[in-house]
């Protein structure tokens, strides 16, 4: 049959209209749009016909057509945002939107989005009262800080700091700490836009207590420590210890600003961990001013925290960018019940669930993967299902070079490449996030909550029977992967907002 023929033999839209799948959906679409889904699925069987496919092969009747559009409208009415199952062990994965709450800052934060809150105002005396105060205590229980203010994230935090601190006057930082966070955080130009003066001092692997002090002048106003979060100078290297920094700015009355980034609070005595500061340790060692984010290792919702001297907090949140940068109610209550789960900060390594999924045991994990696997052999799905030692890394800008061992389950489609695969459950319901390495797909549960292993095994048989016409397009972007063991490549783990995956 010659393609002119096909073509007259599909059915016109009025004719779809019509069609008791696409009457049910009255009541839930405008008609507009229900006419514009199946003017799209026409289209796309037009094409479909002009390539040479013959009418049967391309699901052109009536029925198939009807119920193309119905799904093309289900999916044009799908929320953009939607949540993913993280299958590629990255904890603390940017592009994933990095920590995922607890149960308890989850419920406060759903608590506090559907309901008033007393954000400003003082329930005992009915005076107006300041949305910090309900974060400030916890803040300065669990660091021991005078004070202690939240911001949006950690990037305004620094802002807000330097501004504060050093317009119009020199910060001191090695050349070793001119640090580059994904999404175009870079220390030089956060500087520039805080109005502060960035004075470089030192080598990019050496610096010495001496260079700070050299450097030290008349418009100094401070020394600042950046924590190299997502990287790591090897081999023949010094930097100086914030200890140092404190003895030296105290000697020349300058403030002390120590940019954590990862905002590790709870006490861990893995040895991988032991160069990762901490909220308290910064504070002890006696910095003035302490930032960092609130979903990296504190495993909170975003957020920029301020620790610090209550003169310089209060001088801060006077600052007219305090209001532009202040977080939501939202945030505050979720941030709050985070902070709950380091009043013992033991017990914060099982509450928390970054930090449960950081220090998991391999053990645990292996018969979790174990038992999955049988759950996929037991689908005789068109791929061989294997598992194995793996290495993951925190992710998110966190402990670069702590390589984490790991389980993941391979798996190597017999009926497709790996990468088509990993297209098809990206854009499958619920999508899911794995990685690919080595031909072959891989699955880390280490990052799957138990409670989605049902949907993720569905999402798997789903993706390697279903049928290939609703393809997405293969595109070329990797997808986010770490170096496969033993490759020898260093870590270079997914943390940027920008190239990540
Ligand atoms: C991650 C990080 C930042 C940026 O934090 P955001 O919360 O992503 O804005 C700043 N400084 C350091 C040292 C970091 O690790």
């Amino acid at each position: 049959m010659s393609d002119q023929t096909s073509l007259r033999r599909l059915p016109a839209v009025s004719r779809l209209l019509e069609h008791p799948l696409l009457q049910a959906l009255r009541s839930e679409f405008p008609p507009t749009a229900i006419a514009e889904a199946v003017r799209t699925v026409l289209q796309a069987a037009r094409q479909r016909l002009r390539q040479g496919e013959a009418i049967d092969a391309a699901r052109c009747d009536a029925e198939d057509l009807a119920r193309q559009a119905a799904e093309h409208l289900q999916q044009m009415a799908r929320p953009s945002l939607r949540t993913v199952i993280n299958a590629t062990g990255v904890v603390l994965h940017t592009n994933l939107g990095r920590a995922p709450l607890s149960e308890a800052a989850a419920q406060a934060a759903y608590a506090a989005a559907r309901h008033y809150v007393n954000l400003e105002i003082d329930l005992d005396s009915g005076q107006r009262s300041h949305r910090q105060d309900h974060v400030r205590a916890a803040l300065r229980r669990i660091s021991g800080a005078e004070s202690a203010t939240v911001v949006n994230n950690c990037a305004a935090a620094t802002i807000l700091t330097l501004r504060g601190v050093a317009a119009g006057k020199e910060v001191i930082v090695s050349r070793g700490q001119l640090i580059e966070i994904g999404g175009s955080f870079r220390i030089p130009e956060i500087m520039a836009v805080s109005g502060a003066i960035l004075r470089e001092v030192g080598t990019t692997n050496i610096t010495r207590l001496s260079d700070y002090e050299r450097a030290i002048g008349p418009n100094t106003a401070a020394l600042m420590r950046i924590h190299t979060s997502n990287y790591r100078i090897r081999g023949f290297t010094r930097q100086v210890s914030i200890a140092e920094l404190v003895a030296l700015g105290r000697r020349y009355n300058l403030v002390v600003i120590d940019d954590i980034g990862s905002g590790l609070a709870a006490e861990l005595n893995d040895p991988g961990w032991s160069d990762e500061p901490t909220l308290r340790g910064s504070i002890a060692a006696g910095a003035d001013l302490v930032l960092c984010s609130g979903d990296k290792l504190l495993g909170g919702p975003q957020a920029g925290i301020i620790l610090g001297r209550s003169n310089w907090i209060q001088r801060l949140e006077r600052d007219p960018l305090m209001r532009a940068v202040r977080p939501d109610k939202i945030t505050l209550a979720a941030l709050l019940a985070t902070l709950g789960h380091y009043v013992d900060p033991t017990r914060a390594v099982t509450q928390v669930p970054v930090l449960a999924a950081l220090t998991m045991d391999i053990n645990c994990l292996r018969e979790r993967s174990l038992r999955f696997v049988d759950r996929l052999r037991s689908r005789h799905l068109p791929a061989d299902v294997t598992i194995g030692d793996d290495i993951t890394y925190a992710g998110g800008g966190s402990l670069p070079d702590v390589p984490i061992p790991t389980i993941t389950i391979a798996i190597r489609p017999r009926t497709m490449t790996e990468a088509a695969l990993a297209a098809r459950l990206r854009t499958g319901t619920p999508p899911v996030v794995a990685r690919v390495a080595d031909g072959s797909l891989r699955i880390d549960l280490r990052t799957v909550f138990p409670e989605q292993e049902a949907a993720l095994a569905d999402a798997l048989s789903n993706a390697l029977t279903g049928s290939a016409l609703n393809d997405p397009p293969l595109t070329d972007r990797p997808m986010p992967t770490v170096p496969p063991p033993g490759s020898g490549i260093p870590a270079a783990p997914p943390d940027d907002d920008a190239a990540e995956p």
